[in-house]
C-alpha cells in the first residue's frame, strides 16, 4: 500500500512534469475511479500539487481540485514526450505509488482506470489494480466538507513534542503502535514506518502508550520524522528503484528498512534474530533484545 512518503514522491515527481500544460484529453476507463465530469478538464491546466496525509490535491486553473486517493494499489505513471534527466525518472517515464509491473509496462494497461493527455504530448495514467482508489473533481466547498481531509491529524514534523506526549498519555492503555497508526491522532505513519520508528528508539511496539517516559516520546516523535524523511529522500517506491539496472525487480525496502520484513535476519544493532508478531492487528517486526524491556512492561500490565 502506498504510504505517505510514496505520495510525497508522487507530488514531487509530477510537479516538474504536468503543471501548466493544457489537458487535451481525459479518458475514464472505469467509471468509479473518477468522480465528477472528466470532460470539464479538457482545456484546463494543472497549476499546483499539494498533499494532505495520503491524499493528493491537484489544483486546476479554474480553482477546482482533483482529490486523489491511491488506497491499496493506486499508482500514477507519467510518460513524457522526451527523455528527462532526473533522479526520479527513468528515461521518459516517472512512476510512483503501488510498485508493480505496470511501472514498466506499456500504457494504458489493463489496470489503467483514468488517463490524461497534455498539449505537450505528455500522458498521465492512473492505474489501480484493486480499484479502491479514485480521483474526484471537487470545488473548495466540497473539499471543506470532505470528512477524510477534516479528520487528518498533524503530520509528525508539524507536531509539537508536548502534543505527542499528551496523545500517548491520553491513550495510556493503547499500545504504542496502534497510536502511531491512528491517522486521527498523528497523520502519515503506516505499518512500515511505525515499526521502523519503534526499532530506531528501542521501544517494543506493543508497549502501552502510557508507559512511555517523556524522553521516550520525544525520541519516538523524532524517529517518526526521520524514517519518513529518509524514505522520501530515497524516492519512496519509485520505478527507478523498482527496476534495477540489470532489469531485475528490486525491493525499495532494502534502501532504508532496518527491521520491517527482516524477520529471521540478524538485528543490525546487536545481531539477535528479528522476530515477527502481531500488534494492533498488524504484522510487527522487532528485535527482542533491543526492544525487549518495554515488552516486559507490556506483558506485565493487565
Ligand atoms: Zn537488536
Amino acid at each position: 500500500m502506498p504510504e505517505l512518503p510514496e505520495i510525497e514522491t508522487i507530488k514531487r515527481g509530477l510537479q516538474g512534469l504536468i503543471l501548466n500544460t493544457k489537458i487535451v484529453q481525459c479518458e475514464v476507463l472505469n467509471a468509479k475511479s473518477f468522480r465528477g465530469d472528466a470532460g470539464q478538464l479538457v482545456g484546463q491546466k494543472f497549476v499546483k500539487i499539494d498533499r494532505k496525509g495520503k491524499a493528493l490535491l491537484v489544483r486546476l486553473d479554474d480553482g477546482r481540485t482533483i482529490l486523489g486517493h491511491m488506497r491499496m494499489t493506486g499508482q500514477l505513471i507519467y510518460i513524457g514526450p522526451e527523455r528527462i534527466a532526473s533522479d526520479l525518472m527513468n528515461g521518459d517515464r516517472f512512476a510512483a505509488g503501488h510498485p508493480d509491473g505496470n511501472f514498466v509496462a506499456e500504457m494504458p494497461s489493463r489496470h489503467t482506470r483514468v488517463w490524461f493527455e497534455f498539449e505537450d504530448g505528455g500522458r498521465l495514467f492512473f492505474n489501480d489494480l484493486r480499484k479502491f482508489g479514485f480521483l474526484a473533481l471537487m470545488n473548495d466547498e466540497d473539499l471543506a466538507r470532505d470528512k477524510f481531509l477534516q479528520s487528518l491529524a498533524p503530520e509528525p514534523w508539524d507536531m509539537a513534542p508536548d502534543a505527542f506526549y499528551d496523545i500517548m498519555q491520553k491513550h495510556a492503555k493503547t499500545n504504542v503502535k496502534a497510536v502511531l497508526l491512528n491517522q486521527k491522532l498523528i497523520c502519515g505513519l503506516g505499518n512500515i514506518y511505525a515499526d521502523e520508528a519503534c526499532y530506531m528508539v528501542g521501544i517494543f511496539p506493543g508497549t502501552l502508550a502510557g508507559d512511555l517516559t517523556r524522553s521516550q516520546t520525544d525520541a519516538l516523535l523524532e524517529a517518526c520524522c526521520n524514517v519518513m524523511r529518509r524514505s522520501i529522500d530515497s524516492g519512496g517506491s519509485t520505478m527507478k528503484d523498482y527496476v534495477k539496472p540489470d532489469g531485475t525487480r528490486g525491493n525499495y525496502l532494502d534502501k532504508f528498512a532496518q527491521v520491517f520484513r527482516r524477520d529471521g535476519e540478524p538485528c543490525l544493532k546487536c545481531g539477535t534474530t528479528i522476530l515477527k508478531t502481531r500488534v494492533a492487528g498488524r504484522g510487527t517486526h522487532y528485535c527482542p533484545h533491543c526492544q525487549s524491556e518495554q515488552k516486559k512492561e507490556f506483558t506485565n500490565v493487565d
